[in-house]
């Protein structure tokens, strides 16, 4: 068996304290709340304390050095923020989480094992109003509803949950919510149409640049795995 050296441990000092995006879920039979990843992951649900699993389907412990699981999370809220402006996580939550366990550090976050929730925030709904009801989207994964952060109004004629609702069913979690959006709405304006909407990607572009990285990495550590196993 090959070993290599371990990174030595880091000790924090601290909770580790970070943010990131998670879609809201909902279990078909309307008892659990929990949350599932909006990235690498997003098939699996998680619950308010969890322990990572592999996305790919491996039995190793999460985060290995040789793969790209576990959870991940950003040191700053406003890189989580500026994620949620990409327009493919609009239905996205907010949270604050707490990491433990074994954990990775990366320039602009965490990649970890163990994770647990600390609050949740709604964004403001696609027309701008607070968002101050989880609607079911009619989309999930399987035994898991896919909630929504909308506004009554934009719920329509759709099952809600209330944030209250929603935290006592996730693990008595705090929900929060935002106000109505702020700058790019103003009533004498009206509503800004989706396309004016600032949507910049710089977090995202960053993101997937750490996750290259991360994949180049392994690269190179497989090539040399072979080289020693003399493939
Ligand atoms: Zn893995
Ligand atoms: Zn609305």
């Amino acid at each position: 068996m090959l070993r290599f050296s371990r990174t030595p441990q880091e000790r924090p000092a601290g909770p580790l304290v970070g943010y990131k995006l998670a879609y809201p879920m909902l279990s078909a039979d309307g008892t659990v709340a929990a949350f599932s990843g909006v990235t690498l992951g997003r098939a699996h649900v998680y619950r308010w304390v969890d322990d990572a699993i592999c996305a790919h389907g491996s039995r190793h412990e999460c985060p290995s050095r040789w793969c790209d699981c576990g959870f991940y999370c950003f040191h700053e809220v406003a890189d989580a923020r500026e994620l949620a402006c990409a327009p493919e996580h609009q239905g996205a939550v907010q949270l604050e989480i707490v990491a433990s366990g074994r954990f990775r550090r990366y320039e602009l976050g965490l990649r970890y094992s163990r994770q647990r929730v600390r609050s949740v925030r709604l964004r403001a709904c696609r027309c701008g109003r607070a968002g101050t009801v989880l609607a079911d989207t009619g989309s999930g994964s399987a035994g898991w509803r896919r909630l929504d952060p909308v506004c009554p109004a934009c719920a329509g004629h759709r099952p809600v949950l209330t944030p209250d609702d929603f935290g006592r069913l996730a693990g008595d979690v705090r929900v929060l919510c935002d106000e109505a959006a702020g700058p790019v709405v103003s009533t004498a304006l009206g509503p800004v149409p989706p396309a004016e909407v600032p949507q910049d990607a710089g977090a995202v572009a960053v993101l997937t640049a750490e996750v290259a990285l991360l994949q180049a990495q392994m690269e190179r550590m497989q090539q040399r795995l072979d080289e020693l196993e003399g493939r």
